[in-house]
């Protein structure tokens, strides 16, 4: 079959890799100069880069597909394409939190008291993580058992938003709902479903991750070397779908000429799918779904500085990240060329609320403001002196608008009828997988439409072929793969 394949996030470039496996014939057309979508490595100079987009794996069995996937590239790529796999830090024991102007240790139990937050006497003595383990530990523990049982089970509650849950199922009170968002990073996420809320907490409970030497776009400049160049329009934003009376499907864009495919996969966001001028209609909930799907906007900022200072002082941060309450949430370490004694960047990154009050001032303002909140932090360093350069990402304003963080009722609703076909028109891209705001996620739904177009119930993952299990040891936390010797892969988590 001739496949049309618009957009060329790692959603589109994984159908067109699995599809021309298959023996099919794809054309990928892609509205940006740039490939890759939310994959999106930065580079300030030859030495210097940081993560725009994407930055890390969990280590979970949730993600093994991302896993198999970077063996099917490194296998089937070219030597200097290979992706090599370093450990992200999640968390470093010289990780401080700033709140309410000053440094903490969000693990003290006697935060909220520090804080002046009067807890009603239940909820005193406890940190936020601890009061939120109480109430999520037996749905992750549900979901780390049987993950499909699990999500059935926390489907019960998509209707309500998280809060709603605390407030009315776990009977928190307010202030305790308040303590808890914002010592976990999350202002205005808990009144988005529940669901998304536990699947957020259940990838975030993963004690091991990776991320790629050399930034994640490496990832999308193997695939794309796969795909064959050829086969990829960039700068050719898709602007008019037409079905034709013998079923085929022509596309039409703003660049190059577009062309007409048996069948086509539209790989790109709801908002971008609402931009384009002319397409069919199609059913109710589907339109309902393409207009109302929520996604949270996010902003990334990276700093490049003369030095990697946060690595030189009384309490060195070597990866791992500090949230906070200033306008910026978190200040991300990098975990690539730890410990180099060359120029560094730290990464602020923030989304929901304190994305979008980003989104509307100038860029010169947003680095003005993130260097003087740093500059609070780092109250023993001249942040500005050691300033060089920066580049930041609101991603509300790019075609995906951000990530895909339903509100409560979305999943019940639209989940099932977005992912549906229409005639030779098939719908990928993260938000339609139940793992929302992650390249697993992505990597899922293009999975779904190849079982859709090739009419079977469930299909191997790319790279899925490599492997051979070897038993699980009973003192070993980790499953081991038989890896293909040229292979950089150790293993991936079975629970
Ligand atoms: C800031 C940020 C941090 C993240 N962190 C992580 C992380 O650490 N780990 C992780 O696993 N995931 C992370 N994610 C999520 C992950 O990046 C995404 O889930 C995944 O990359 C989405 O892929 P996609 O193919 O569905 O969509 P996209 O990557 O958005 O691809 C869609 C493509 O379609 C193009 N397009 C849109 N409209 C048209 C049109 N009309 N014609 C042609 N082309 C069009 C777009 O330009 C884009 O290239 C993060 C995302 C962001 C934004």
């Amino acid at each position: 079959m001739d496949i049309g394949i618009v957009g060329s996030g790692i959603a589109g470039l994984y159908l067109a890799l699995y599809l021309q496996r298959n023996g099919h014939r794809v054309t990928i057309f892609e509205a940006e100069d740039r490939i890759g979508g939310r994959i999106f490595t930065h580079w300030f100079d030859e030495n210097v880069y940081f993560e725009a987009g994407a930055m890390r794996i969990p280590r979970s069995k949730l993600h093994s597909r991302v896993y198999h996937f970077i063996r099917y590239l490194n296998v089937n790529g070219r030597q200097d394409d290979k992706i090599e796999l370093i450990p992200y830090i999640q968390e470093h024991s010289n990780n401080m939190a700033f709140i309410h102007n000053a440094r903490c240790n969000l693990d003290n139990p006697q935060l909220s008291a520090r804080l002046n937050l009067p807890l009603p006497p239940r909820y005193q003595g406890k940190p936020a993580r601890e009061l939120l383990g109480e109430v999520i530990s037996p749905w992750l523990a549900l979901l780390q058992k049987d993950f499909d049982f699990g999500f059935s089970q926390i489907s019960q509650y998509d209707v309500i938003s998280f809060r709603a849950y605390l407030h009315l199922v776990a009977g928190w009170p307010h202030e305790v709902i308040d303590f808890v968002e914002l010592m976990t990073s999350q202002t205005n996420q808990f009144d988005l479903s529940f669901i998304e809320i536990i699947m957020q907490n259940l990838d975030f409970n993963t004690q091991n991750w990776a991320t790629v030497q050399g930034g994640m776009s490496r990832l999308v400049q193997s695939a794309v070397r796969l795909v064959g160049l050829e086969n990829i329009h960039t700068n050719a934003r898709v602007h008019q779908i037409v079905e034709r009376q013998d079923g085929k499907v022509t596309l039409r864009t703003t660049g190059p000429p577009g062309g007409t495919f048996d069948k086509v996969i539209l790989a790109i966001p709801p908002a971008a799918l609402h931009r384009i001028h002319d397409r069919p209609t199609w059913s109710f909930m589907k339109e309902q779904a393409i207009r109302s799907m929520h996604f949270e906007p996010l902003y990334k900022l990276g700093i490049h500085f003369r030095t990697r200072f946060w690595e030189k002082t009384p309490s060195p941060c070597f990866g791992g990240q500090s949230a906070t309450d200033l306008r910026f949430r978190w200040i991300v370490y990098p975990s690539n060329d730890l410990g180099s004694p060359s120029a560094g960047v730290l990464l602020l990154y923030c989304w929901m609320n304190d994305a979008y009050r980003m989104q509307s001032i100038p860029r010169d303002q947003r680095i003005s403001l993130a260097l003087h909140d740093l500059q609070r932090f780092y109250d023993i360093v001249d942040v500005f002196d050691q300033y060089v350069d920066a580049f930041d990402v609101c991603w509300s304003q790019e075609y995906a608008t951000g990530d895909a963080m339903f509100l409560p009722g979305q999943f019940t609703r639209f989940h099932q009828v977005a992912k549906q076909p229409e005639g030779n028109i098939h719908f990928a891209g993260e938000h339609l997988s139940r793992h929302h705001t992650w390249i697993a996620g992505a990597i899922d739904s293009a999975l779904h439409v190849v079982m859709q177009i090739q009419g079977e119930k469930d299909v191997r993952g790319l790279g899925e072929e490599y492997i051979k299990a070897t038993p699980k040891r009973l003192d070993e936390p980790w499953r081991a793969y038989v890896i293909p010797h040229h292979n950089n892969l150790e293993y991936v988590a079975e629970c």
